[in-house]
């Protein structure tokens, strides 16, 4: 029996939009797009807090084939990217590909038809030559299990499910988390909040941001020249890189520049806050680079503010009326935001329980193994599978450059398949252990494993300890080897 599909991808975000891109490029037009959402977009969708924004510059955070001239600012607010992503959508003509609403549970590889059998949450079944899973890192919600936190008699907000509209007028509000949503969310709370408590447990590197709102003249420049928007993309592409390279990955050879972004950073909070013991609880004490570090002018400042203060005592439980910390005082407020961010170790590695050959389950070999994919793609025993949010796949800072190296490894694995007129692969057991080494063997001069990283909390971390998001090359690497790698890597036609 034919499979149904030519190919499913779980997940409409930005990710999911570029497989979907390059499988209609590839002439695989007949392919589904399953989304739990009622719309596209991803992490665009669903996160619409306010002061939401990239913290890329937008000529970089986008498709470089489908440049937008029109960013209102260097760093575009959330609603652009929103929009941006539904422009895509039309333009290659994705959306009617798309089925909202629609969560997968599953898919087991069926060895007889060669091919992916979809399980769809309450019920159904799709079958489909090729599965995409494009379903995320920062896409399941997590919130702490705090004790009592089901009694707290005011609001509750996810900075994941933003009441639009939420007035935080006269709010006695608290925040917990400090990582880059919040640093994008606290100034917009303060300028509302009657007073606000900010939780940290993890201080963050915040490094000053050069933003500023893209006059017309320059939006029609980029529109009527687009080499000028290319070029443009080209500095901050490779500022980024530098910064990339210098502060993370190469951290034993260039250990004095990294003190250089460290000092910076620490320059920008002294010159920002007031308050010397503040200024001491806001200064990380691991190393710049352990986890993702983020760019605000604002977020510092707020600590100024005489309505706001930065609570350190850990959350011990929450009572009906506010927060009590384990040194034993309440914080009476009556609207707690949740900040705090996503389950990606356990929730998405991977998102849906996925069966390959011989019975093997993904998450348990991950887990059972160590977490790896072949240039961040594709995993033996799994035929025909493209794991698109794999561990070692997040290369550079800017999540397009990731997106658009897969879509190049997409090319040049399904033209191989064609040109020797096949339907199945599946990546080499040695490939894949070669590559594996190559990346645990660069991790060890990274600030990873060389710096001081004890204290970060940082999702770059599995459980296990391992840096396993990243990859660890420049990100022209990653896009060389995307169509230069060894065809022979993977074995084509019926695996035994
Ligand atoms: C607040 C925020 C700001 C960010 N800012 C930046 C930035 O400035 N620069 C940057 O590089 N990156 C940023 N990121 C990271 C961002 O997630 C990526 O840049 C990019 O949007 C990821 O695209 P994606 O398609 O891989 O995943 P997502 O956008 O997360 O999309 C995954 C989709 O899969 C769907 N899905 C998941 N599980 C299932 C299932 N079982 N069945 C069906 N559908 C499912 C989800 O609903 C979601 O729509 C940010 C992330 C967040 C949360």
């Amino acid at each position: 029996m034919a499979p149904r599909y030519d190919a499913v991808v779980v997940g409409a975000g930005f990710g999911g939009m570029g497989a979907a891109i390059q499988l209609d490029r590839l002439g695989l037009s007949n392919y589904l797009v399953l989304e739990r959402e009622d719309d596209l977009g991803g992490t665009w969708h669903v996160n619409r807090y306010p002061g939401l924004a990239v913290d890329i510059a937008s000529v970089t955070y986008s498709y470089s084939f489908e440049p937008n001239p029109h960013w209102s600012r260097l760093f575009a607010p959330g609603a652009e990217l929103k929009a941006y992503a539904e422009h895509v959508a039309d333009k290659y003509d994705v959306r009617r590909r798309m089925r909202f609403g629609t969560t997968v549970e599953g898919a087991r590889w069926d060895d007889d038809g060669e091919y992916w059998i979809v399980s769809i949450a309450g019920g159904g079944v799709v079958t489909s030559r090729y599965l995409l899973t494009a379903t995320g890192f920062l896409s399941q919600p997590y919130t702490p299990p705090f004790p009592g936190i089901d009694s707290f008699a005011g609001d509750i907000l996810h900075t994941t499910a933003w009441q639009d509209g939420f007035d935080l007028a006269d709010r006695r509000v608290a925040v917990i988390g400090t990582g880059a949503t919040a640093v994008q969310l606290i100034p917009e709370v303060a300028r509302k909040a009657r007073a606000l408590t900010v939780f940290q447990r993890t201080p963050i590197w915040v490094v000053p941001k050069i933003d500023a709102a893209i006059p017309e003249s320059v939006q029609r420049l980029f529109e009527l020249v687009p080499a000028t928007q290319q070029a443009a993309r080209l500095v901050n592409t490779g500022l980024l890189e530098a910064l990339m390279v210098v502060g993370v990955l190469h951290f034993k050879q260039v250990k004095m520049l990294h003190a250089g972004v460290s000092m910076l950073a620490k320059a920008h909070l002294w010159a920002s806050v007031r308050d010397r013991r503040t200024r001491e609880q806001l200064t990380p004490d691991y190393d710049f680079g352990c986890k993702r570090p983020t760019f605000s002018n604002r977020y510092f400042a707020t600590f100024n503010q005489r309505h706001v203060r930065l609570e350190t005592e850990r959350i011990d439980h929450v009572v009906p009326e506010g927060i009590v910390t384990a040194d034993g005082r309440t914080i009476a407020i009556d609207t707690l935001i949740l900040a705090t961010g996503f389950d990606l170790w356990d929730a998405n590695f991977p998102a849906i329980e996925i069966i390959g050959r011989d019975g093997v389950n993904l998450g348990k070999f991950w887990r059972d193994n160590r977490f790896q994919a072949y240039e961040g793609i594709t995993v033996p025993k799994f035929p025909n599978f493209l794991s698109l949010n794999s561990p070692y796949s997040y290369s550079g800072l800017s999540y397009f450059t990731t997106i658009e190296a897969q879509m190049k490894h997409m090319g040049r694995l399904f033209g191989e398949l064609r040109r020797r007129g096949e339907t199945t692969f599946e990546v080499t057991e040695q490939a894949n252990a070669a590559f594996l080494d190559r990346v645990t063997a660069k991790l060890g001069s990274s600030v990873f494993y060389d710096g001081d990283c004890a204290t970060a909390h940082s999702y770059y971390f599995n459980p296990h300890g391992e840096a396993a998001l990243l990859r660890p090359t420049s990100t022209i690497n990653a896009h060389r080897e995307a169509v230069a790698f060894s065809l022979d890597d993977y074995a084509y036609g019926k695996i035994a």
